[in-house]
C-alpha cells in the first residue's frame, strides 16, 4: 500500500527529522507537512524536500478546522504522523494558553477531522493516526524508582505535560469511542540536529560557541533519559506502519544522565571537536562557560524509560550509543552556524530547560 502520510509539525525538531527520515525510508510515500511555522518551526528544517518537490508543506494552524480537513480530503491522507505542539516546559510556565490551545485544542481538531474523513473513507481498516507524546506526563521519579512505563500512571506537573496528558486521554478516547485506529507513544527527552537553541542540549552547544555562559539549573543532579532523535524516528516509523490500533508504546535511550554530567561533557566534546572543525573557541576550556542558575518552579526531579514492550514487539532498539549521539550532534551544530544563528533574537532569554 502506498501510503498518503500528514506529518504535523513537521518544521520542528522531531517531526523534521521525522520527515527527512520517512521519505528517505518510504521514497513511493506521498509526504506532506502541516506546521504553523511559530518561533519553533523552521522551514530551513525540510527546505531541501520542499525544493525537491519530495514533500508538500502547508503552512497551517492544526486548529483550523477547515484547512485540516482540506488537507486530509486534497491529498488522500491514509496515515497521520502527530508531532505539531507546543513543547518548551519554560515557555508554559510563563504563557499556558498557547500550550491548552494547540496540545488540546489542536489534537482534538485533527482527531475529529481525520474521524470525519475515515468515516467517509468506510472506515478504511489500514489507516492510522500516531498521537506523539513525552514521558513527562507520567511525573517525576525518585533517585531508586522503577522507570516508566505504559502502565504508570499519569501524574502531569507542569502547563506543558498536563496539556500534553489531557492531548494523550483524547486521542485514547477517540479510539475507544469511535474506534479509530489511533497509537499512542511517549517518548523520553530527545536530542540531535535541528533541535530549537533554547533548550538544554542546543543551547550549552550554540552559548559554549560564542563563549556566553551555559546556564544549569539547581544543583544540576535533575536526571533525563537521553534518546538520540533517528532513534526516536525510527520507533515512530514502527509503531505507524506494524502496531496494532490502540497500543501504546514508551519509548527511551536507556541512558540516564544528570544535567550537570551531560552539559560537561558537551564542554569537552566541543573543545575536541571545535578544532577539527577550523572553529576556534572565544572561551576554552569550554568547562568555565558553566553556570548554575535558580531552579526552574516545579522541576521535575527524574525521568526514566522502560522500553521493554517495543523492543519485544517490534523488535525496536536504539542503535546510536549517547556518547556516539553526543558527538554527532556536537560536529552537526559546528557545521550548521547557518541554521541556527538566524533563530537566536526568538530565543527567551531565561534559563534552560527541556
Ligand atoms: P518543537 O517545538 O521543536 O516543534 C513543534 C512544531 O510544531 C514547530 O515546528 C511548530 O511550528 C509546530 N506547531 C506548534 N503549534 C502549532 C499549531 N498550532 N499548528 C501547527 N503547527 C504547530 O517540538 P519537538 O521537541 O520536536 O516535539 C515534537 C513532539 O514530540 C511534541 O508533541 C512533543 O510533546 C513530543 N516530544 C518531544 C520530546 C523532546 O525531547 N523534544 C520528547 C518526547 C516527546
Amino acid at each position: 500500500m502506498n501510503r498518503h502520510v500528514l506529518i504535523t509539525g513537521g518544521a520542528g525538531f522531531i517531526a523534521g527529522n521525522l520527515t527527512h527520515h520517512w521519505c528517505a525510508a518510504h521514497p513511493q510515500d506521498r509526504v506532506v507537512v502541516l506546521d504553523a511555522l511559530t518561533y519553533a518551526g523552521n522551514r530551513a528544517t525540510i527546505e531541501p524536500l520542499i525544493e525537491a518537490d519530495r514533500i508538500r508543506f502547508v503552512q497551517g494552524d492544526i486548529c483550523d478546522r477547515p484547512l485540516v480537513e482540506r488537507v486530509l480530503a486534497e491529498e488522500g491522507i491514509t496515515h497521520v504522523a502527530h508531532l505539531a505542539a507546543e513543547s518548551h516546559v519554560d515557555r508554559s510556565i510563563t504563557g499556558p494558553g498557547a500550550f491548552l490551545a494547540t496540545n488540546v485544542t489542536g489534537t482534538f481538531t485533527l482527531l475529529e477531522a481525520f474521524r470525519a474523513h475515515w468515516m467517509r473513507a468506510g472506515q478504511p481498516q489500514a489507516w492510522r493516526f500516531l498521537h506523539v507524546s513525552t514521558d513527562e506526563v507520567f511525573g517525576s521519579l525518585e533517585p531508586t524508582d522503577p522507570p516508566f512505563c505504559e502502565t504508570t500512571a499519569y501524574d502531569p506537573r507542569s502547563p506543558y505535560s498536563a496539556s500534553k496528558a489531557a492531548s494523550d486521554h483524547l486521542a485514547r478516547a477517540w479510539q475507544h469511542t469511535y474506534g479509530l485506529p489511533v497509537l499512542v507513544s511517549n517518548c523520553s527527552n530527545n536530542y540531535g540536529p535541528y533541535h530549537y537553541p533554547e533548550k538544554l542540549i542546543p543551547l550549552a552547544l550554540v552559548n559554549g560557541l560564542r563563549g556566553q555562559p551555559i546556564p544549569v539549573y539547581g544543583d544540576g543532579r535533575n536526571v533525563r533519559d537521553w534518546l538520540y532523535v533517528e532513534d526516536h524516528c525510527r520507533a515512530l516509523e514502527l509503531i505507524l506502519t506494524q502496531a496494532e490500533p490502540g497500543s501504546t508504546y514508551c519509548i527511551g535511550g536507556r541512558n540516564e544522565v544528570a544535567n550537570i554530567d551531560l552539559v560537561t561533557l558537551l564542554c569537552d566534546l566541543l573543545d575536541e571537536l571545535a578544532p577539527l572543525h577550523g572553529v576556534t573557541l572565544p572561551v576554552s576550556p569550554s568547562r568555565e562557560l558553566i553556570t548554575y542558575v535558580n531552579d526552574r518552579p516545579g522541576h521535575d526531579r527524574r525521568y526514566a524509560i522502560d522500553a521493554g514492550r517495543i523492543e519485544a514487539d517490534l523488535g525496536w532498539r536504539p542503535q546510536v550509543t549517547v556518547q556516539e549521539g553526543l558527538r554527532r550532534t556536537v560536529a552537526w551544530y559546528l557545521t550548521h552556524q547557518a541554521w541556527w544563528e538566524p533563530l537566536l533574537p526568538k530565543v527567551v532569554r531565561q534559563p534552560t530547560g527541556q
